[in-house]
């Protein structure tokens, strides 16, 4: 799947720090890539409705982390995927008389047209859940020759090739590592969050879906032995993974609603089809609100980037208002936030329209600490300001240096994806 553009990423005088995040399984902060070689896998969007801030705010996340390493001479390989099948894909494509593959292709560009507009450096492997189908059916199989997956007969089920298959989570001696919940709250999470803990015929409720079997109206591809049919979610991202960075790889990020079943199982299975490896570090980013309830397409309470930029907001504005929220926080949209956020962005831009400015050196070096601090964007944004607020104040002074507001931009540019 191709990707969108690739912002420019100016040079920097110097390199940062190792970068520390907190290890949202352990709660501890490590720094999760103490190689030269920094790999990220960060669920994608499922491709049926516009991008919101909730998305918006994942991606922006985990966009400082890709940048905070390649600032610390890091080679940085980054892989995503687009789930374009899936149920609420399908359902939702039903739901307004569109071909579900139409729908999935004109939300898969706005995506990429909303990341690009916001600066978010693309990933380097970009897979959909379709292309990626046959390596899931040979991922699937050997799961099950293993015996560590096992079928399921269809409600309807007519004969051989059929049936459902599911992961056997008795398998895996590591399941539960990634949200260490207890039984209930993963049974309840389960239900909610796209599982079928109440399908009969499963030797364990939480059991995850490997492999759906064709259903009549429903999209099915050739599964091998499996029978036709289309692979479920969790095992997608973890053949993608598998396949674009090799296992294990550093850090598997998206947001703290994707921890529980989606992070779990994808690590289980990932696990399973590597001997014991999957994500060493889980990262998960907050959750965003609007009018105090979290932004859902099932509230409809969304704030779509695409209509914020239809509307003239300027990108910058809208990135900046992210970053002012720590990523793993959870906070609230609010109209204040986005009016700060574009003063801020006035107040910058004033403070590198000069030829000269004040030294750059600590406001660098603060940005950078604040960022290898467990991506502490509101710290960054603090150090920027102090730096822009003296720059604006000593306009005209005769005492500035030379070429700092171009130092200044590129570092703002280059660490926070802000473009002055
Ligand atoms: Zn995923």
């Amino acid at each position: 799947m191709l990707t969108w553009p690739a912002p420019q990423i100016p040079a920097l005088p110097g390199h940062g720090g190792p970068v520390q995040v907190r290890d949202s399984s352990t709660g501890e902060l490590v720094v999760a890539a103490p190689g030269s070689r920094a790999s990220l896998y960060v669920c994608g969007i499922t491709p049926y409705d516009a991008t919101h801030l909730g998305h918006a705010a994942t991606y922006i996340g985990f966009d400082l982390l890709v940048r905070a390493w390649l600032d610390a001479g890091q080679t940085v390989v980054y892989a995503s995927n687009v789930t374009d099948v899936d149920d609420p894909l399908l359902e939702r494509a039903d739901a307004t008389g569109m071909d579900w593959r139409d729908l999935a292709a004109d939300q898969t560009a706005l995506f990429a047209a909303d990341m690009t507009a916001l600066g978010v450096i693309p990933p380097d492997v970009y897979t959909g859940a379709v292309e990626a189908i046959p390596a899931v059916v040979g991922a699937v199989e050997s799961l099950v020759a293993d015996g560590a997956a096992y079928r399921v007969g269809t409600p309807d089920a007519s004969g051989a090739g059929t049936d459902d298959v599911y992961a056997d989570l008795a398998a895996d001696p590591g399941f539960g590592l990634v949200a260490r919940l207890g039984r209930d709250e993963m049974l309840a999470l389960s239900a909610e969050r796209g599982g079928d803990p109440d399908r009969p015929g499963k030797r364990d409720p939480l059991d995850p879906l490997l492999w759906r079997a064709a259903r009549d109206g429903e999209p099915a591809w050739d599964g091998g032995t499996l029978g036709a049919g289309r692979p479920g979610w969790h095992i997608e991202c973890a053949v993608i993974a598998r396949d674009g960075l090799g296992l294990p790889f550093d850090v598997q990020g998206g947001g703290s609603d994707l921890r529980f079943p989606h992070h779990e199982m994808s690590t289980s299975h990932a696990r399973l089809l590597d001997d014991g490896a999957g994500a060493a570090t889980h990262v998960h980013t907050g959750m965003v609100a609007l009018h105090g309830e979290k932004m859902s397409k099932s509230l409809g309470n969304l704030v779509l980037v695409s209509r914020l930029l239809d509307a003239g907001e300027d990108p910058m504005a809208v990135r900046l208002a992210v970053l002012a929220h720590h990523y793993a926080a959870d906070w609230e949209w609010t109209d204040a936030g986005l009016a700060q956020a574009r003063e801020r962005l006035e107040l910058w831009r004033a403070a590198v329209s000069g030829n000269g400015a004040p030294d750059t050196a600590a406001m660098l070096a603060g940005a950078r600490a604040a960022l290898a601090a467990d991506l502490d964007a509101p710290a960054a944004l603090r150090v920027v300001d102090d730096w822009a607020r003296a720059s604006v104040a000593a306009g005209g002074r005769d005492d500035l240096v030379e070429g700092a507001p171009g130092v200044a931009a590129r570092a703002v540019n280059a660490l926070l994806g802000v473009r002055l």
